[in-house]
């Protein structure tokens, strides 16, 4: 039972999070459903970083895990896409940070825009390879070191974009398992 729930956090392009919900659903298991949350979450001033100007990622999951606490319980799993850049204490930046003890992540966009490209294709398919990276991390799988699967680690773009957008069958059925398939 149960599935994720993206929300729109911030002033994040709603349409982005619409069509993430479409390419998510295509990379996992049928049996979870993928739900975008029908109106924007904005996060409370106490999570953002004035100095850094960068969101606290640990704070933002731990807001999230309290607004979204009842679908939490119901074994959702609830990602937030940020408009805005975020950091975790000791790393100067994070693409996406997960807490699977509380079901919740997080995904910052505002590093993978695409130059010229700005908000085209190239930011969509980053945003969607944090996206379903920071999924998998929520159901369990740790870093692959399978070169195109989407859970190998990346911390620069250049990593992200030479990485795939989706599970290789070792960490697929190893997600299959996680949520009692296969
Ligand atoms: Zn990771
Ligand atoms: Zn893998």
């Amino acid at each position: 039972m149960g599935g994720v729930l993206l929300v729109p956090v911030g002033g994040v392009p709603f349409d982005l999070v619409v069509w993430l919900r479409r390419e998510v659903g295509e990379r996992l298991p049928g049996s979870l459903r993928v739900l975008v949350f029908p109106s924007r979450v904005y996060l409370p001033l106490t999570v953002y970083d004035y100095g850094r100007r960068q969101f606290d990622a640990l704070r933002v999951n731990s807001f999230l895990a309290g607004v979204f606490g009842e679908v939490l319980s119901e074994g959702w799993r609830v990602v937030g896409i940020v408009n805005g850049d975020g950091y975790v204490d000791g790393l100067n930046f994070v693409f996406g940070l997960a807490s699977p003890e509380s079901g919740v992540a997080s995904v910052y966009t505002w590093r993978l825009r695409g130059g010229e490209d700005g908000l085209g294709g190239l930011f969509r398919v980053r945003t969607l390879k944090v996206t379903v990276h920071e999924i998998g991390h929520l159901y369990g799988l740790g870093h692959c070191s399978n070169p195109g699967c989407v859970m190998r680690f990346s911390n620069s773009l250049e990593e992200l974009d030479s990485k795939g957008d989706t599970f290789c069958p070792t960490c697929y059925e190893r997600l299959s398992r996680a949520v009692g398939e296969g």
